[in-house]
């Protein structure tokens, strides 16, 4: 594949969300979205005088992201996106839903130009920050004109909306994109890429106009050793709209779990199949003849069940 070592013509705009990377504190003992992202591009001598503008969305450790922020980053994201001068986006963002934004926005905008998500495990106070390097690389991946939708970079490697996914609750290098490895690597300020870039249709922000708090309740529920059907039947009595299940193996599920799942789908819920395993997709198992989510986490899956929940507005 092509190697195109220069930067296209064109802003990049960098949306802070929070995060680790702009955490504060020691490697352990921190809190997250601490510094602005004016800060954190401003810490980053290698950005001095480059065309970039920053914008906080939200300031957030992501394990508090909600359905209100992942509606107003689409809407900022599909207003720069727009913009003629803007060459790509960067979004800095926590690492522990990264996965989950990555694949909402790719589900909503799909968009021709790149978004790179990016984060860190340190803190930027850290003596091991890899926030500064990773925003760099982000910013390059984001003004290089062959990227195109929403992908991760970390650690020099850039990951898809669909494979990207967390491995490592602590380790720098804690993302993967299983067998199918990176999209592309950034190194030295240069892209190769190495497989094709995400695209699809954009189900679009109408999809997700609805006000956050009214978007329909999908909810994961786990089978394991000892499983039941009363969480199932819980969520339901709680006004559970969609459920994901987290099988095992193979999309495997406790029967006992199986058959409330099939009691709730009869009823109308929808119900969608992953597997708790950490990598692969499910392989062709009827399991209750409930369908899968291929490649897809649970919490990725819980993700593209809500945005189906979401119908379209002619619908
Ligand atoms: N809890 C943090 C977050 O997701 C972890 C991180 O960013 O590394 O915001």
């Amino acid at each position: 594949m092509q190697n195109k070592s220069q930067q296209a013509a064109g802003t990049v705009v960098i949306l802070g969300t929070g995060g680790t990377i702009a955490g504060s504190g020691d490697d352990v003992g921190y809190t997250a979205g601490q510094m602005s992202v004016q800060a954190l591009v401003g810490a980053v001598p290698a950005l001095a005088g480059r065309q970039l503008e920053a914008e906080q969305v939200a300031q957030v450790d992501s394990k508090d992201m909600s359905h209100a922020i992942w509606q107003r980053l689409a809407q900022r994201l599909a207003h720069h996106l727009a913009r003629e001068e803007v060459a790509g986006v960067v979004v800095t963002h926590g690492t522990d839903t990264l996965e989950e934004t990555a694949w909402f926005l790719q589900r909503v905008l799909a968009p021709a130009k790149p978004v790179v998500l990016t984060a860190a495990m340190r803190p930027a106070t850290s003596l091991q920050a890899d926030g500064p390097q990773n925003l760099l690389d982000a910013v390059t991946l984001a003004a290089w004109p062959g990227a195109q939708g929403v992908v991760a970079v970390l650690q020099g490697r850039v990951h898809g909306p669909a494979e990207v996914r967390k491995r490592q609750p602590f380790a720098l290098d804690a993302f993967e994109s299983g067998e199918d490895g990176p999209l592309a690597v950034v190194q030295e300020g240069q892209v190769r890429a190495l497989r094709s870039w995400p695209s699809g249709e954009a189900l679009g922000l109408e999809r997700i106009a609805a006000d956050a708090g009214t978007w329909p309740r999908v909810d994961i529920v786990v089978s394991h050793a000892g499983a039941d059907g009363v969480v199932v039947e819980a969520l339901v009595a709680a006004g559970a709209r969609g459920l994901v299940v987290e099988g095992t193996g193979n999309g495997t599920v406790h029967a006992s779990l199986l058959a409330a799942l099939a009691r709730a789908r009869a009823a109308g819920l929808p119900v969608l199949r992953a597997s708790r395993c950490s990598g692969g997709a499910i392989v062709g198992s009827p399991e209750g003849a409930l369908p899968t989510a291929g490649v897809l986490t649970p919490a990725k899956a819980r993700v593209e069940l809500l945005l189906q929940l979401l119908l379209p507005p002619s619908s």
